[in-house]
């Protein structure tokens, strides 16, 4: 799909705070792209609020033409991109730093990744799938923001978060959409989650030595699995993406480009 197929958004930008507007229709929903999409984001008309009293799919359309710049071209992931509201993943000091192509801090020293490391993965992920994934699994809550987007490219999203506070704070952030095929979990991602297996894709937002072996059993014979992995061995800190195909003939493992991401670790807290 090429950007000029696109509805237009409306073209105002409007960073005021506080002040909620008049009731408006779904602000950025999935008002284009596959129609499976289309049905998952449920913003009821005339929401009362903008969240953060930011009126932002002008800015957040202008994000999804960055990305398609950068090179990304699956056009459920562009639209899934401009359908969730990122500014509502992210404190409110931070929300006009929203649609930057930056991680930002979301309390207890993790980050919500770059709109562009979120697209790059989900296009990876998804490698050319003409419709919606099946099950997927999200290694890493965090803020939900990941989640939310997931949640759009496939028929049921499972993700899980080892930080209490990011998993209660994630239930918080996505309650809006109602997002009926996300399924938010606490507890050690280390093990993945076998009571959803096989998995079409898993991805993970937190980077280990090595890919949990839990993670490989879990994923279907033809699915992908997605995940950044420190490069050599010891603190070096060098992360690249990490790209794993379950084939019949066995696994394809690819490494890609350096990526920065939190550490992942064991148990919860
Ligand atoms: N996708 C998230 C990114 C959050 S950062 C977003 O959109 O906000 C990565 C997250 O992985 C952190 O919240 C961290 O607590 C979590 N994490 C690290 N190790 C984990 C593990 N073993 N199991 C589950 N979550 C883990």
């Amino acid at each position: 799909m090429s950007m000029k197929e696109r509805p237009s958004f409306p073209a105002r930008l409007d960073f005021s705070v506080g002040k909620p507007k008049a009731s408006r229709p779904v602000s950025g929903g999935v008002a284009h792209g596959a129609g499976a999409a289309r049905q998952a984001v449920r913003q009821p008309a005339g929401a009362p609020s903008q969240g953060h009293g930011m009126d932002s799919s002008a800015v957040r359309m202008n994000m999804v033409q960055k990305l398609a710049g950068q090179g990304i071209t699956d056009a459920l992931v562009l639209s899934a991109m401009g359908a969730i509201e990122r500014h509502r993943f992210v404190d409110s000091a931070l929300v006009n730093q929203a649609y930057e192509d930056t991680s930002l801090p979301i309390g207890l020293g993790q980050t919500i990744s770059k709109p562009g490391v979120v697209s790059r993965m989900a296009e990876l992920l998804r490698n050319g799938a003409s419709g919606r994934l099946g099950r997927v699994l999200e290694i890493g809550t965090g803020c939900g923001y990941q989640a939310a987007v997931l949640s759009l490219l496939a028929d049921e999203v499972y993700s899980i978060e080892r930080l209490r506070g990011l998993h209660d704070k994630a239930r918080e952030n996505l309650r809006h959409l109602r997002l009926a095929n996300l399924h938010l979990l606490f507890g050690d991602g280390m093990a993945g989650y076998a009571k959803g297996a096989p998995y079409a894709a898993i991805i993970a937002a937190a980077g280990g030595e090595a890919v949990p072996q839990a993670w490989v059993d879990q994923l279907a014979v033809g699915g992908r699995l997605v995940a950044p992995v420190s490069a050599g061995t010891g603190s070096s800190g060098k992360q690249a993406l990490m790209v794993i195909d379950k084939t019949a003939q066995g696994l394809r493992q690819t490494v890609l480009e350096a990526v920065h991401f939190v550490p992942l670790k064991s148990g919860v807290a």
